[in-house]
């Protein structure tokens, strides 16, 4: 088709092209002219435990407020942050105030407090990672029980020694470790007994319509069964409603996120939730 239609195609294409790619420049300036202004900050979303309804953990996303621009999503800058190496700077911020987000809530929590943090293929490199962790948690007080790591299916399937090598150290240290976004990668299951993985947080593509759409159904049930089968947590992600709330403790999946519960916010306003809930 390109061909057929010559360079009338070519000469549409080309513009579109310099408009992408200079798109993705401006971006990338303003990245690093963010980091400097200290624009990148960290909301925290509550996670639910679906039997009780009670606050037991949180995940750190994160935001990028911008003066004029106002609040960017991590989807339009996350990708090109993790081009351009400063995902390294902002995944080190991130892996700091989640630490003392989890100090902060287990002050108040009667149970352990577990706060995750997205990680991307970029941050784990064994000395650095360990460097980074070790940081955070030393400056913070955070214990390593308290400190989830959320990694994607895909950055399993590279790298696979290096990554056992260091999964299996940050395991060790007794940082929990989960694997995000399940059921979207490529699903090479062998990974699940390679890796020293703890938890499956089954996509909200599956969740969002599983009471409507018998397929997603079925998908989620075989997912939660699995999960349960391997002695590994599931936590579904994107939970809107309370019909699917309900069926999933009734498919005894251990917990929930979504906005059904709680949006993502900043950390004052969860920790003064969790303060309600804990004197309730
Ligand atoms: P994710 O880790 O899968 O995070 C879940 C996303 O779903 C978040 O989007 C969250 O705000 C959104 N969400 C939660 N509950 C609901 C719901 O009930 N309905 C709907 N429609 N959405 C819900 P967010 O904050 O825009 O983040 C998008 C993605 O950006 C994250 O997906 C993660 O992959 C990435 N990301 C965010 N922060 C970081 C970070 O600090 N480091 C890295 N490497 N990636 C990050
Ligand atoms: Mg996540
Ligand atoms: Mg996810
Ligand atoms: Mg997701």
């Amino acid at each position: 088709a390109a061909k057929e239609a010559g360079g009338g195609c070519s000469a549409h294409y080309l513009p579109e092209m310099g408009a992408k790619a200079e798109k993705v420049f401006e971006l990338e300036t303003m990245i690093k002219e963010g980091l400097l202004a200290k624009q990148f900050t960290a909301y925290f979303q509550a996670k639910v435990e679906l039997s009780t309804g009670k606050i037991t953990g949180a995940e750190a996303l994160c935001r990028w407020i911008h003066p004029e621009k106002g609040i960017i999503s991590p989807a339009e800058f996350i990708p090109i942050a993790e081009k351009t190496g400063h995902i390294l700077e902002i995944g080190d911020m991130m892996m700091k105030q989640a630490c003392q987000f989890a100090v902060e809530c287990n002050k108040v929590s009667k149970e352990p407090f577990v706060v995750a943090v997205n990680v991307s293929a970029k941050q784990l490199v064994y000395g650095r990672m360990l460097t980074t962790l070790g940081k955070c948690l030393q400056e913070t007080g955070c214990r390593a029980s308290w400190l989830e790591l959320e990694i994607t299916e895909s950055l399993l399937l590279s790298e696979t020694d290096d990554m056992v090598e260091l999964l299996e150290r940050i395991a060790n240290l007794g940082i929990l470790i989960t694997i995000d976004d399940f059921g979207t990668g490529y699903s090479a299951m062998s990974y699940l007994s390679r890796f020293p993985i703890k938890c499956l947080k089954i996509d909200q593509s599956f969740i969002r319509d599983m009471c409507s759409d018998g397929q997603k159904r079925v998908l989620v049930t075989a997912i939660l069964a699995m999960a349960n089968g391997l002695g590994l947590k599931t936590v579904a992600e994107g939970v809107e409603d309370e019909q699917v709330s309900a069926e999933l403790a009734n498919l005894k999946c251990d917990f929930g996120q979504g906005y059904l519960w709680h949006r993502p916010s900043c950390p004052e306003e969860l920790l003064s939730q969790i303060k309600l809930t804990e004197a309730a």
